[in-house]
């Protein structure tokens, strides 16, 4: 099978999160047709590939893409293969993986079988981090470590950032503007968004650095003539290990007179040891390449406890972004990474 050609098929089918049918079901005509024995559930496919007793590894990327968007010099959903470039909504991010993962295992088991088990998902809504990984990774056998397929330039994030939203509402009393008095809610929360400004967050993470805080939204005030009652802030927090989310939300909390709210912190971070034969293996298989912390996230927040690697073909600088493109040069080389990164997994956990 090649990887060019099914690349561009599957830019061909449009997937967008929540509408990853025809997509699970090419790549699950695909598997069939690589000689494997794909399961359906739900707008994921799974497979599995065993090679006998031994650890499990779990390769996971996700099928879902982005809207196309605005400002494309080329068609997005035309797969077109110009200069060794193939351009696409979702050649990249992470279409790519899904068909350079599905190759390289399949080449790993076709000769000379590692002795132990891959499972193989490709699975949907990573975009908006819904209804994919997430629910169904308790329907599978708990793997013993796991691939999520990114654009990374092969190289392995052994960190990754998570995400802890915090609302601060600040109270006033209304008047009308004209007659003077009142509190005014928004000069409240001018006042704590200052404040934020000058929270240092000042641990640092070996591979991520320092946690991230930024106010990227305000909300307040109905009309012009009367003195706001409430204003609302969102505080967008990128996390590290170095912090625990309710540490963060007090640090908030005495900075800020506004009341504070946790309106999200399930999308934690997650950090994998750099000695774990994952690591080592990803590094085996890609020679040169250096671990490095992610500041974005991906399904790899939903394998909390389990050693992981974000590695994959592509350059997530393309993703979400008009005239996104894969190189073909860069498929063959991640079909040949993570046929090399099974086969050194599955090594390195026996030694
Ligand atoms: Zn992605």
């Amino acid at each position: 099978m090649n990887a060019a050609d099914l690349l561009r098929e599957l830019v061909r089918i449009p997937s967008p999160s929540g509408r990853e049918d025809a997509a699970a079901a090419r790549v699950e005509g695909a598997l069939r047709e690589l000689g494997l024995a794909p399961e359906r559930r739900g707008r994921n496919v799974t497979a599995a590939l065993d090679g006998g007793e031994g650890p499990l590894l779990l390769l996971n990327s996700h099928l879902d893409t982005v809207p196309v968007g605005e400002g494309w010099t080329r068609e997005p959903l035309a797969g077109a293969l110009e200069d060794g470039r193939i351009y696409g909504r979702g050649a990249n991010d992470a279409k790519g993986c899904v068909v350079a993962m599905m190759l390289g295992a399949a080449r790993a088991f076709a000769t000379d079988a590692p002795k132990g088990r891959v499972l193989f998902a490709a699975t949907c809504e990573e975009e908006v981090l819904g209804q994919g990984l997430e629910t169904l990774l308790p329907e599978l056998p708990r793997p013993d470590a796991a691939v999520v397929g990114e654009p990374t330039g092969l190289a392995p994030a052994v960190a990754q950032k998570g995400l802890l939203l915090l609302e601060v509402e600040a109270r006033g009393r209304s008047a009308h503007a004209a007659h003077g008095g009142g509190v005014n809610a928004v000069e409240a929360a001018a006042r704590d968004v200052l404040a934020l400004s000058r929270l240092s967050l000042a641990r640092e993470h070996p591979a991520l650095g320092r946690a991230s805080l930024h106010v990227t939204q305000i909300r307040g005030g109905e009309r012009h003539n009367v003195i706001p009652d409430l204003c609302t802030l969102v505080v967008d927090v990128r996390t590290t290990p170095a912090y625990a989310p309710d540490e963060i939300a007090g640090l908030v909390r005495a900075a800020v007179d506004g009341r504070v709210r946790v309106r999200s912190s399930r999308l934690g971070s997650v950090e994998t040891d750099p000695a774990h034969p994952i690591v080592r293996a990803a590094l085996a298989a890609s020679p040169g390449a250096r671990p490095y912390g992610s500041p974005t996230l991906s399904d790899w927040v939903f394998l909390k406890g389990i050693p992981t690697v974000k590695a994959g073909p592509g350059d997530s600088r393309r993703s979400h972004a008009p005239d996104e493109y894969l190189e073909t040069a860069e498929l063959e080389a991640g079909v040949l990474f993570y046929e090399r990164l099974i086969r050194a997994y599955f090594a390195e956990a026996r030694a």
